[in-house]
């Protein structure tokens, strides 16, 4: 083997914000790395730094044994991958998908894969652009335990951790759609606060660093209700519903008083009333996860 051929090699499919900050780590780390996008010129970065720039996707899948995709959703990486001439120069190689999107494409595509004989590995990114390459990033990935140990080496130049949480190919999305769900359901929450705030002539710059120790609450709390939802006893502990209840009251008033639209904390104050009303007042907030799930 000559030693171009013993280095490293990966081909990135996607060069949005994301794919370029990709291309970029693996180049650092030292990895040959051929670069696509379907919109062309956005090769210009990477190939500064050193990447192959492919005319086509096929041309570029075949260029690599490890094949990176990190465009917007499955509907875009479908249309990539399932073309003839790429799913053909796919055969016998791996594809790991960093595009985002639900547990059900995962699978949908692990089936596709499996048929014309393609190794897959799903992924979800947890960390924005900057993180790419550094120690904070998080990498999520599922699929056959074995593919993701092979592969594991060169992604690791991507910096950061990366935690393989099993077999099921549908696991990297199910926890991004949850994580994910924490983070947009707490955006409409802060961008509603910062129209009450506003109305009550607080700025966004005076809320900030409460806005910042309310944020830090919730860490703990995570780790503090995670056993007794997974016992399904949610324990209220110093926050049972009813207070909860009162207190989102208090919001709703204020809200309502300046005429701002009160359908996100409406729909929360809902939850907890219907919690409540089903004799769970002494509980916490997470009893309501249960009551989300159709029986
Ligand atoms: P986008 O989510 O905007 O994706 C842009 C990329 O998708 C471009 O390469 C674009 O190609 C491609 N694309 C869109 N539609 C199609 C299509 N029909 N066919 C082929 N290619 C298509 O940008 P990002 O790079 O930021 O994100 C990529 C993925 O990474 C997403 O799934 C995102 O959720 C995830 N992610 C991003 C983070 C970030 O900080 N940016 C953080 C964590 C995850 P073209 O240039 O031709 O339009």
């Amino acid at each position: 083997m000559s030693s171009h051929d013993a280095q490293p090699a990966v081909t990135v499919l996607g060069l949005g914000p994301m794919g370029r900050s990709l291309a970029a780590a693996f180049l650092a780390g030292g990895v040959r790395t051929t670069v696509w996008n379907r919109t062309p010129g956005r090769d210009r970065e990477p190939v500064a730094l050193g990447a192959v720039g492919a005319a086509t996707a096929e041309d570029a899948v075949a260029a690599s044994d490890l094949v990176v995709v990190c465009v917007v959703n499955y509907d875009a990486s479908d249309a990539i991958l399932r073309r003839d001439a790429v799913t053909a120069a796919l055969k016998g190689r791996t594809v790991v998908n960093l595009s985002a999107d639900t547990p059900g494409r995962a699978r949908d595509t692990a089936a596709w894969a499996d048929r014309h004989g393609i190794a897959y590995l799903d992924g979800a990114i947890m960390t924005p652009t900057p993180t790419i390459g550094t120690p904070d990033a998080v990498f999520l990935t599922s699929g056959p335990a074995d593919l993701h140990r092979r592969h594991a080496p060169v992604l690791a130049t991507l910096g950061g951790t990366h935690t393989h949480l099993g077999d099921d190919i549908g696991r990297a999305a199910a926890y991004d759609v949850a994580l994910l769900d924490i983070f947009w359901t707490a955006m409409a929450g802060y961008a509603h606060a910062l129209a009450v705030a506003r109305a009550e002539g607080v700025t966004a710059r005076e809320l900030a660093p409460f806005a910042g120790g309310i944020g830090a609450i919730l860490p703990p709390i995570f780790a503090a209700t995670a056993a007794s939802v997974d016992a399904a006893t949610f324990d209220g502990e110093d926050n049972p519903l009813t207070s909860a209840a009162s207190s989102i009251a208090h919001i709703i008033a204020t809200a309502e008083a300046h005429g701002i639209d009160t359908a996100v904390i409406r729909a929360a104050e809902g939850q907890v009333r219907r919690a409540i009303g089903l004799g769970h007042g002494t509980d916490g907030f997470t009893r309501i996860s249960a009551l989300l799930t159709p029986h």
